[in-house]
């Protein structure tokens, strides 16, 4: 008999280092860890091969954000720019990402995205910058996967939760989420990383809190 191998990838999270910083979502000076995730060669669900480096990011201890890099040298005195962390942006994305699945966004579903948004991420956006953003993400014709396998690595599990939740939420806007909506929330799950079990878990939570639009 041939000995079963099972060997893949994923990605493995360093801390790098830590200190102080101003922290848009906190308003104010937090603690933070600079993290590093680094794609590692499995071989039955261990890692042992460093493989390339997938990304990094800055996560606030207060409120569990993350942000890229750059949020150390932000200066909130100097830059009149509103930085939002990275879970927001994906939240958005992944979200327009599913409506635009149909080819289109109408009006209703603009509306529908603003208020999830903003439910969610506690913050408000105007309509205007969310078809901005649609008209972006539409020109560059990727789909919600594409879009989650691009930013996976500046998200915790906080932030994955977060993405997971926008994704059901607008899924579950009309009702229901039907088979094929359930299967492209499990695709994001992969995508994101996150095990089948942190997924379900996610998933019975939603559905027993029901839908809150
Ligand atoms: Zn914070």
């Amino acid at each position: 008999m041939v000995p079963f191998i099972i060997f893949g990838t994923r990605g493995v999270t360093f801390k790098k280092e830590s200190g102080q910083f101003h922290c848009p979502n906190c308003g104010g000076g937090s603690d933070y860890v600079h993290k590093n995730v680094r794609r590692f060669f499995t071989l039955y669900f261990i890692p042992v091969i460093p493989l390339d480096s997938l990304g990094e990011y800055v996560e606030c201890h207060a409120c569990q954000g993350t942000y890229h890099v750059d949020i150390l040298e932000y200066d909130p005195a100097a830059s009149g720019v509103q930085v939002e962390a990275l879970f927001m942006v994906a939240m958005k994305q992944v979200m327009i990402a599913m409506l635009l699945a149909d080819g289109v966004i109408d009006d209703d579903e603009v509306k529908e995205l603003k208020a999830t948004f903003e439910d969610l991420a506690g913050v408000s956006v105007t309509e205007q910058d969310l078809r901005e953003e649609i008209a972006a993400i539409q020109n560059e014709g990727s789909g919600a996967i594409e879009m989650v396998q691009h930013l996976a690595a500046g998200l915790n599990d906080k932030g994955k939760e977060m993405v997971i939740t926008a994704a059901y939420q607008i899924a579950a806007a009309d009702g229901h989420v039907d088979p094929s909506e359930q299967q492209l929330l499990e695709e994001i799950a992969v995508a994101l990383e996150l095990s089948q079990a942190h997924f379900l878990g996610i998933m019975s939570e939603l559905q027993t809190t029901g839908i809150s639009n």
